[in-house]
């Protein structure tokens, strides 16, 4: 192993404490990753920087220094920010985004910006305008969606941690899918100010790191209320380190309607289910006890996600009309020619689906027969979570019903597609946190599980994933070896 792959094998805690005890200098790591980086034959990155800042953030900072790879849904005040899309190609925002510029504050300097699916449509990283990712554990196959590229990053060893988003799966599912962690907070808990908007309602930002400790960290800096954003809140205690090494008292739920049984609707793969079971079986060890649990309305979230979402997103994405942003087609021709040549060129499939969808749903004959009782399908969610949490510490569930599948499995079948989502979605739409774990491999390919909580309970969850992740000792190097 060379000097160089050893850098990159620390862990961004351990990278962190050698910057400080000066073993290690920050500018030479950033070297190593950016090298990896600019090498990337994954598709994982849409920019990577030419250099590290100068000066460097000091040593002393609380993030000394450590490079961050960013979903290229954030804005980054010069760079480019795509959003996977081709409406905004080229686009170099006049401002950052507020989770990059609390990162940045902290000491943390920008890598590059990761591929993902367009606006966050999608679940493979097959949506983008910048052509899909591939899987460092196998390269046939997806990484998952839609923060794949920084998934895949973080996997690779292409950076030591990265940030994306999750409005219904898109940070716990990719990192399911590539063996490493990943956390959507309580709603509210980080600004959603200069993240590009796909579903303002259930939009989140999170980390995505090597482990739970990593997670705890970067998520710490991100957190805190935004007058910018009415809708961010402080988090009623500091995120700390998680210390737990047992889990006695933890009450861990398995909701039913999700794992399924003979009409289990998203038909979760059999190396999955063993995975899941055995990560309870050591949790029982350590711990903790395991009783089924009912959540009745979530086999419904599925459908209340897919009139939700497309209806925000409609709305959302009506600024994309070549006057402003990226892309203009047809800038000689009248005003309404130009708005549909530009929107008709700019934007991809997907995106297009979802914006009739959410029209549709929207569209006064139809609003209270869709998008009306989504909601009320999604408020009974959210109380089936509050009368579980009565009871129960935890909802655990696998988090894909399957290990990353091969590149155009199911493109041609959005609905296929939309079942990654099936135990990833509901969090969201009770705007509940929750995290997702390696908890072993399933024919050589890395199975997730997931942990939810009650609200703001992202200490104790860190602490219970932390626990847990300790004795499931999940060896993720051969994917960085790979990549
Ligand atoms: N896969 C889901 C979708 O396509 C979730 C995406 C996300 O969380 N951004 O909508």
């Amino acid at each position: 192993m060379s000097a160089l792959t050893e850098l990159t094998e620390l862990t961004a805690a351990e990278a962190i404490a050698r910057i400080r005890a000066r073993e290690l200098d920050a500018g030479e790591l950033f070297e190593a990753y950016r090298g990896r980086a600019a090498a990337d034959d994954l598709n994982a990155y849409t920019w990577v920087a030419d250099a590290a800042p100068d000066p460097l953030p000091a040593p002393e900072t609380p993030l000394a220094g450590l490079p961050l790879a960013v979903k290229d849904l954030f804005c980054t005040i010069g760079v480019p920010s795509q959003a996977g899309s081709k409406i905004l190609e080229g686009y170099r925002p006049p401002y950052t985004a507020t989770v990059v510029a609390n990162l940045l504050e902290a000491g943390s300097t920008l890598l590059g910006k990761t591929n993902q699916d367009e606006f966050a449509m999608g679940s493979s990283n097959e949506n983008s305008a910048f052509g899909p990712v591939l899987n460092p554990w196998d390269r046939r196959r997806v990484p998952g969606g839609s923060s794949g590229g920084s998934a895949a990053a973080v996997a690779a060893g292409l950076a030591p941690w990265a940030i994306g988003t999750d409005t219904g799966g898109s940070i716990r599912q990719p990192a399911a899918l590539c063996g490493i962690v990943g956390l959507k907070p309580t709603y509210g808990a980080c600004s959603r100010y200069g993240m590009i908007a796909f579903a303002s309602s259930l939009d989140q930002a999170g980390p995505l790191t090597r482990d739970v400790t990593d997670a705890a960290l970067l998520l710490s800096r991100m957190v805190g209320h935004d007058p910018r954003d009415s809708t961010s809140i402080a988090m009623p205690e500091p995120i700390t380190l998680p210390t737990a090494t047992d889990l006695r008292g933890i009450r861990l739920g398995v909701p039913e309607e999700l794992l399924g049984g003979a009409d289990d609707g998203a038909g979760i793969e059999p190396g999955v289910r063993a995975s899941f079971e055995q990560a309870l079986k050591l949790a029982e060890g350590l711990g903790a006890t395991v009783d089924t649990c009912r959540l009745p309305h979530a086999p419904h979230a599925l459908s209340a996600y897919y009139l939700i979402a497309p209806a925000e997103a409609s709305a959302n994405l009506a600024r994309f009309d070549g006057v402003r942003y990226g892309l203009r087609v047809g800038g000689e021709s009248d005003l309404l020619t130009m708005y549909g040549r530009t929107r008709g060129e700019g934007f991809g499939a997907e995106v297009k689906r979802r914006i009739m969808l959410g029209t549709y749903a929207l569209s006064s004959g139809y609003y209270d027969a869709y998008y009306g009782t989504a909601l009320k399908v999604r408020t009974k969610i959210a109380e089936d979570f509050k009368a579980v949490f009565a009871e129960f510490d935890f909802v655990v569930t696998p988090t894909s019903p399957w290990t990353a599948f091969e590149l155009g499995a199911k493109t041609d079948d959005p609905l296929a597609m939309y079942l990654n989502d099936f135990c990833t979605v509901p969090m969201p739409l009770a705007g509940i946190p929750a995290i997702s774990i390696p908890s072993g491999l399933s024919d050589g390919l890395p199975v997730g599980f997931q942990l939810a909580g009650p609200a703001f309970s992202e200490n104790r969850m860190l602490n219970a994933a932390y626990a847990l992740e300790r004795v499931i000792g999940f060896d993720a190097a051969a994917a960085r070896a790979a990549g």
